[in-house]
């Protein structure tokens, strides 16, 4: 585990050696930031964080590679399958709720959410904690929200977003949250607009660029460059999409006396339930052309879904590139639109996001990929909080 081992020692020798009081830790996602944008699009500003910092080759996102499943294994640490959030869309164990990004009074419904985040951990241990958008983070799980959080408006100018946190920074140590999350949508809206290697998504990632330059100088403003940690993380990736890449579902599948009962979603991947005792019928009649098919309790082991309650018995992945136009597609951005997209198997490289850390505890270093289940592990520790996972790490146990 390089990122702990490297990171972590460092972090070690601080807390022991200096006895600091906990900086705040900002953690911030560029949704849809794709692991090679900086050397594609040169954004000055986090190409000189990255050279100051610690930064991975790439940061590995979980399976479905889709913004609220791994929104959620950040800060949780755990892959979907466990913290319940399982796709962007999905039912519940009794196919008797639906939840959708789209549905307010859903995502703000703590019930949905299996695992408490890092900024209840951080309540729980009286620690303030404040987000300016974070999947998860209008909603009360365990019974607890952050101490201030907003609800989610993707027209909130993002330079309002940075001036929050930056608001928030200025407060007095007792009163300073010392947990802050940050969300930018653009990079990934406009990778689904205009694909990938497009202008627009130049431009977007430029401008997001921008934004974390005005963050970082108004840290630096108030000379809090050495009490602050600043996390910089992406979601997922983003692959180019063509219109000779589709995937029709087959006419049998949609006639009325076809073995499947229901499916959902579109894009990367369909999620697809069989009517009862008809699931052989329809897994053997699945002949999969760009997309692969696979049953649940047979689905590669490093998703972590196989005892996933809520997720379908059938579940097709489309190659890298193709897409079901069948189902609700992308809430953003409908299917048959896109240039871009994401969803695909995370072992894809395209899938991979962004990792970028400075601030008073952060050694700069150069990591290799690594699993954004990680990250959580990270922020417990810049937090001084319990981690167990930590301490179960033999390795790690010899540096305390
Ligand atoms: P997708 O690309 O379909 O995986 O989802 C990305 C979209 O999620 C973005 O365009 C955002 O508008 C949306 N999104 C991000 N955070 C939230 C939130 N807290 N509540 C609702 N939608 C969100
Ligand atoms: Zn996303
Ligand atoms: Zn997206």
């Amino acid at each position: 585990m390089p990122l702990l081992l490297i990171l972590v020692g460092f972090l070690w020798q601080c807390s022991h050696l200096e006895e600091k009081p906990t900086p705040t830790t900002i953690l911030l996602s560029l949704d849809g930031f794709r692991h090679d944008y900086l050397e594609l699009y040169h954004p000055p500003h986090l190409s000189q964080l990255k050279q100051q910092g610690a930064y991975a080759d790439a940061l590995i996102p979980t399976f479905p590679t889709k913004t609220f499943p791994n929104h959620l294994s950040i800060v949780t640490g755990v892959h979907p399958g466990e913290h319940g959030i399982i796709a962007n869309k999905f039912y519940n164990e009794t196919k008797s709720s639906l939840y959708t990004l789209s549905d307010r009074k859903q995502v703000e419904d703590g019930r949905w959410y299996l695992v408490e985040p890092i900024w209840v951990k951080a309540r729980r241990a009286g620690l303030l904690s404040a987000t300016y958008f974070w999947p998860g983070s209008e909603a009360p799980i365990g019974g607890l929200t952050p101490h201030e959080f907003k609800k989610y408006d993707d027209s909130i100018p993002n330079i309002k977003r940075v001036e929050q946190v930056l608001q928030w920074l200025s407060r007095p140590l007792a009163k300073r949250p010392k947990f802050i999350a940050l969300y930018f949508s653009d990079v990934d809206s406009q990778g689904h607009k205009f694909g990938p290697e497009a202008k627009e998504t130049k431009e977007a990632v430029l401008h997001i660029d921008q934004m974390v330059g005005a963050l970082w100088q108004g840290i630096k403003d108030q000379g809090l460059e050495s009490e602050v940690n600043l996390i910089i993380t992406s979601d997922h990736g983003m692959t180019a999409l063509s219109e000779d890449k589709i995937i029709p579902l087959p006419e049998w599948l949609l006639r009325e006396d076809s073995p499947m009962d229901d499916y959902l979603n579109g894009g990367a991947f369909l999620q697809i339930w069989p009517k009862p005792g008809r699931h052989q019928e329809l897994f053997n009649q699945i002949k999969p052309q760009h997309f692969q098919a696979f049953e649940k309790g047979r689905f590669p082991k490093r998703w972590h879904l196989n005892e996933n309650p809520r997720i379908a018995p059938i579940l097709l992945v489309a190659d890298l590139g193709y897409q079901f136009l069948a189902g609700q597609g992308s809430s953003s951005s409908p299917a048959r639109l896109a240039k871009g997209g994401h969803g695909y198997d995370n072992e894809q490289k395209d899938m991979h996001g962004v990792f970028i850390a400075i601030g008073r505890d952060i050694k700069p270093a150069h990591l290799k990929a690594f699993s954004n289940t990680e990250v959580y592990t990270l922020l417990t520790n810049l937090l001084n909080l319990p981690s167990p996972r930590f301490s179960d790490q033999e390795a790690l146990k010899a540096l305390r």
